[in-house]
């Protein structure tokens, strides 16, 4: 994956994918979800996570208490020692890594923590999500972490002629 590329590439479209995003929550078509799950369906089967890992590199997921217990016991500690080693709380007030990298992402690109990965990594990017006229800003955002958002936004604005 050329992230260069990709970087360049979703910041000379951010105009067009914002106000594009935007018509869209404001009058979104009543196949919606089908139409998103679809280009979703097709853009990973080209891409391949593992030569991409950009999400990993350079946003954090939202750790949920399940997340936390669930990653602390792999750790062999306690929630807040897990809690105070890895995490922060954002301005929202949820839980969020301290820093990217995510201390978990190999160099290999494969996560360390895969079973156990919080429940914002399995969904991410998430694209096959239902009511997705709910989360049309946060998909905007992803246009500029993720390849996949990226090229399933351009096909849709194509598709519905926007
Ligand atoms: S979900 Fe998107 S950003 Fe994350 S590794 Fe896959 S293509 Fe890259
Ligand atoms: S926990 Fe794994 S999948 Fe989630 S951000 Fe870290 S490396 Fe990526």
């Amino acid at each position: 994956m050329d992230l260069d590329a990709f970087r360049k590439s979703s910041t000379d479209r951010r105009r067009s994918n914002q106000a594009f995003l935007r018509r869209l929550r404001r009058k979104p078509p009543k196949d919606l979800d089908q139409r998103f799950h679809e280009l979703h369906e097709n853009a990973f089967e080209t891409i391949d996570c593992l030569s991409c890992a950009n999400c990993c590199k350079t946003t954090s997921p939202i750790f949920l208490p399940k997340d936390i217990d669930r990653l602390a016991r792999r750790f062999r500690l306690r929630p807040a020692a897990f809690i105070e080693e890895y995490l922060e709380l954002d301005k929202e007030g949820d839980y969020v890594l301290r820093q990217a990298p995510c201390p978990f992402l190999g160099a290999d690109n494969y996560c360390s923590v895969y079973e156990d990965r919080p429940r914002a990594c399995r969904e991410y990017p998430h694209t096959n999500r239902k009511r997705m006229h709910q989360i049309l800003n946060l998909t905007y955002q992803n246009t500029m972490v993720c390849p996949a958002v990226l090229q399933i936004v351009a096909e849709l604005q194509n598709d519905l002629g926007k």
